[in-house]
């Protein structure tokens, strides 16, 4: 059987109305529930939301291991991210972990 224009139009239709692709199926007939499911995918037809609760895949745990201390001003031209080398554990580099975890009561001549 054809994708005639008729016909993606009743399955476009009837997709966007929430039918289910085996119900859009019998609706055109001559056509399998995965044909439609195929057709609706190579149209770009957004996809509904299913009864199926799909996990989506987590994230990839990639770490940056730049700096991660801002520079300048959000929203700026200028603004951006250290991005030296981050110290182990730490989301900025020695300078910045310096800055970040200074603590006011640091006796500087301690060191
Ligand atoms: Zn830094």
């Amino acid at each position: 059987m054809e994708w005639t224009e008729e016909r993606v139009e009743t399955l476009k239709g009837l997709w966007t109305k929430g039918y289910s692709a085996r119900q859009i199926a019998e609706r055109l007939g001559g056509v399998t529930r995965n044909a439609v499911i195929g057709k609706a995918h190579r149209m770009g037809l957004s996809s509904r939301p299913s009864p199926i609760k799909r996990e989506k895949p987590a994230a990839p745990a990639v770490k940056e291991r730049s700096c991660q201390w801002p520079v300048g001003h959000p929203g700026s031209d200028e603004f951006h991210f250290c991005g030296q080398s981050a110290e182990a554990g730490r989301p900025y580099c020695p300078k910045h972990c310096a800055v970040a975890y200074r603590r006011p009561s640091s006796n500087e001549n301690a060191a």
